[in-house]
Formats: structure tokens, sequence, C-alpha cells
């Protein structure tokens, strides 16, 4: 099976090789989450300051489902919320989709 936390190949080296949820927040921002009516680009409203999900213990199934892979290693170490927010649109190449986006 394919190693969820290597980046595809040809993927620019920079990519580091994180295995664990360091808790960026990024994935609770960055996607669309229809079960939260949750819309692009927004951080979930469960999320708190410190990057938290404050519903842990209730939230639904498809954050339950969620793995962190190779996206982590690429988002993870940017310092600001919003920075992350931004790669993490910017590999799925959604940047343009969030409205208000440029
Ligand atoms: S993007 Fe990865 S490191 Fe960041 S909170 Fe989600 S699973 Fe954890
Ligand atoms: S409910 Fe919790 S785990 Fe799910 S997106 Fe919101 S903050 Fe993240």
């Amino acid at each position: 099976m394919a190693d969820r936390f290597q980046p595809p190949p040809g993927y620019p080296p920079r990519s580091v090789l994180a295995r664990d949820c360091t808790a960026c927040g990024a994935c609770c921002s960055a996607p669309d989450i229809h079960a939260l009516q949750k819309p692009l680009g927004v951080p979930c409203l469960h999320l708190d300051a410190g990057c938290l999900c404050h519903i842990y213990d209730t939230r639904p199934q498809v954050c339950r489902n969620y793995q962190p892979d190779w996206v982590c290693g690429e988002v993870a170490p940017i310092p600001t919320l919003a920075g992350r927010i931004r790669r993490f649109l910017e590999i799925y190449g959604l940047e343009r989709e969030v409205v208000g986006g440029e």
C-alpha cells in the first residue's frame, strides 16, 4: 500500500516528512466540510485559538476519519494559520475557489 506520508512523485523536495499531527489547524480550516456546513478556507467554528477542537469527543465522523498525510509536512511548519490555510488550498488547487479570494 502507498505510504500516505510520501509526497507525490516530482513534488518539490521541501516537504518535511511529518508523521504526526501537530494540531496546526489547517485541515480544520482549509477544506469545506459539508457535515459542519463549513465553507472552504474558513476555520471551523469548533476550532479554538490554540488550533484544538473543542468538541473533540463529539466531532463528526468525517473528522474522525481524517488522517494525517504528506500534506501535513507541507502546511504544519508554516508559522501562521492563515499561511497554512493558503498552502493547503494551493496544494489542492483550490485557492481561487474561496469566496472573496483573489
Ligand atoms: S493538517 Fe495535518 S498536522 Fe495539521 S491539524 Fe491536520 S492532520 Fe494535523
Ligand atoms: S469539528 Fe473539530 S475536528 Fe472537525 S473540523 Fe471542526 S475543529 Fe476540526
